[in-house]
This record gives C-alpha cells, sequence and structure tokens, in this order.
C-alpha cells in the first residue's frame, strides 16, 4: 500500500508544481478511490465559453467537457433524478487522460474541503 501511494505520489510530482500540491492530490485520489457512492463523470459541455482563445485556436475543432463528481441515486442510478452532483468543472479544453486525472483529484480535494 504504501509503495502504491509512492508510485502515485511521483505520478502527481510530474504534473503537478509542488511537492505539496502531489502530496494532497495523491490523498484525496486515494479518499475519492475509497467512496464507494461517488462517481467521476465526464460529459460533452454544451455550452462552452472558448472567448479566451485567438481566433486561429477557435477556428480548431476542440472537445470541451464538463468533469464531475456525483453520487447517484442508491435506487436508480446515474441518470436519476435523485443524483446529487457533488462538485463539477465545465469548460474543460482538450484534456488528455493525465490532466484529466488531475482534475479528478482536484475536484476531490474541493469536496473535501466542504
Ligand atoms: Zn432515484
Amino acid at each position: 500500500m504504501a509503495n502504491e501511494l509512492h508510485r502515485r505520489y511521483r505520478w502527481f510530482r510530474r504534473q503537478t508544481h509542488t511537492a505539496r500540491e502531489a502530496l494532497v492530490l495523491t490523498r484525496d485520489e486515494q479518499w475519492l478511490f475509497e467512496q464507494d457512492d461517488v462517481e467521476r463523470v465526464t460529459e460533452s459541455d454544451w455550452d462552452p465559453d472558448l472567448s479566451w482563445m485567438t481566433d486561429d485556436e477557435r477556428r480548431q475543432e476542440h472537445t470541451v467537457e464538463v468533469y464531475a463528481l456525483v453520487r447517484p441515486c442508491a435506487d436508480h442510478g446515474r441518470q436519476c433524478r435523485h443524483t446529487e452532483w457533488l462538485t463539477s468543472v465545465c469548460n474543460v479544453v482538450d484534456a488528455d487522460q493525465n490532466y484529466a486525472r488531475v482534475l479528478f483529484a482536484e475536484l476531490a480535494t474541493e469536496l473535501m474541503a466542504e
């Protein structure tokens, strides 16, 4: 277990700026893995705001997504209206797998801070 956490820590250390940040993300990703009732969700962002891009950038194709942590309805699953959206971030542009993993860990940090 300690080795596994250390491996993950090293992974976060490569993605982030500071050791402290990496430590927090390692801890919070672990916490997220332990939450049986919290699901990671990625959906298309149908109302993206790309106004911050240059015109050239905006002309290219982009994937814009919403990342969320949700607590699915215990009886009916995620598509049910009882599903709680715990925290989310929208307007995520062209995220690769690494960035997605960091994002979910950051969302876990937000959730733990509440
Ligand atoms: Zn329900």
